[in-house]
């Protein structure tokens, strides 16, 4: 029996799905939190090119992290080959902007390819009061973890409505958790820069307390988005969240989603995901709701670094880089 069994175990070990599984790449896809818009984006794609494992020799794998501006640092440092990233994250961090002003430009940044629009959601509880950004000072407002894309979006808009930090009880959790603090009364209101529908937002207008969705709009917000071009205005669909106490659709400001990469991975990735992407668009946008506005243009807009070489591979052959800024072309 016993030698049977180490037999049958060195069979296992010589079969051609082990061969097969040792000599595959595996590439990591950095996301945020499992509430969520990137993290189920990350497993489409994810999913799209492990379908063709064979062809291309690749096994893609999700991971849940803080948000964009983790995976920009930690595709940069090698430690992820993918992350999914807001266009206004990829600005400044090419540039040396914001969490990269001591570090300085991220010139080996490179974008792949744009994905659904997000907006930056402000959820307060119907008992704060609150129906303006205005309003948060002295309230108890999650602004964002630190890594988070949101962080900095949060700071943004308080600035701009004329609140400072110093005027409000700033928390700086992980989006995941918001939604209980808010529903356990613990927060009045957080920010979550997010596509939509979320999972995080249905969480935190579907429970015991009464909750709003906050427009993010006036002067101050106009100003904002003349000052950077990276941000526009967005509605996020009251149809999406049934119990929030709002009459009718959210104005508010919104960035982009983005797939982003190092000038250090291997062109041949790069081009497979983005092939395979690209050539099932139709599958792709029915994986989730907010990919619905998707076209091959308009997810070769809003990007700022250089296109990844694999990537323009790609474009060139599909026709396609008549939508590119020709900027981005290096
Ligand atoms: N925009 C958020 C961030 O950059 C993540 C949103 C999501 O996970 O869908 O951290």
């Amino acid at each position: 029996m016993k030698k049977l069994i180490i037999l049958f175990a060195i069979l296992l070990a010589c079969s051609p799905v082990s061969q097969d599984e040792a000599s595959k790449t595996f590439v990591t896809i950095g996301t945020g939190g499992v509430t969520g818009v990137y993290y189920p984006t990350g497993g489409a794609i994810s999913r799209m090119l492990n379908k063709k494992a064979k062809e291309y020799g690749i096994k893609a794998t999700v991971e849940s992290t803080a948000g964009s501006v983790y995976n920009i640092n930690a595709v940069l440092s090698g430690d992820l080959e993918f992350g999914v990233a807001q266009s206004d994250r990829q600005f400044q961090a090419y540039n040396g902007l914001a969490e990269w002003e001591g570090k300085g430009p991220q010139k080996d940044l490179r974008a792949v390819f744009s994905i659904h629009p997000e907006s930056i959601t402000l959820i307060a509880s119907a008992a704060s009061g609150v129906s303006k950004v205005s309003d948060l000072k002295g309230k108890r407002v999650n602004i964002g973890n630190p890594g988070s894309g949101q962080l900095q979006n949060s700071k943004d808009v308080l600035e701009a409505a004329g609140v400072a930090l110093k005027d409000i009880h700033a928390e700086q959790v992980k989006a995941v958790e918001a939604p209980g603090l808010l529903q356990d009364e613990k927060i009045d209101a957080f920010f979550y820069t997010v596509g939509h529908p979320a999972g995080n937002i249905k969480e935190a207008t579907s429970g015991r307390i009464k909750v709003n969705i906050v427009p993010i709009s006036g002067a101050g917000i106009d100003k904002l988005l003349l000052k950077y071009s990276y941000y526009a205005g967005s509605t996020i669909p009251k149809e999406f969240y049934p119990n929030a106490t709002n009459a009718g659709d959210v104005q508010s400001i919104g960035v982009k989603a983005t797939f982003v990469a190092s000038n250090n991975l291997d062109e041949k990735i790069v081009y497979a995901i983005t092939k395979e992407v690209f050539e099932n668009l139709e599958e792709f946008k029915k994986l989730h709701p907010a990919y619905s506005v998707l076209t091959h243009e308009n997810m070769l807009q809003g990007l700022s670094a250089p296109i990844h070489k694999g990537a323009l591979k790609y474009y060139r052959e599909a026709g396609l880089v008549k939508f590119i800024d020709p900027e981005l072309i290096k």
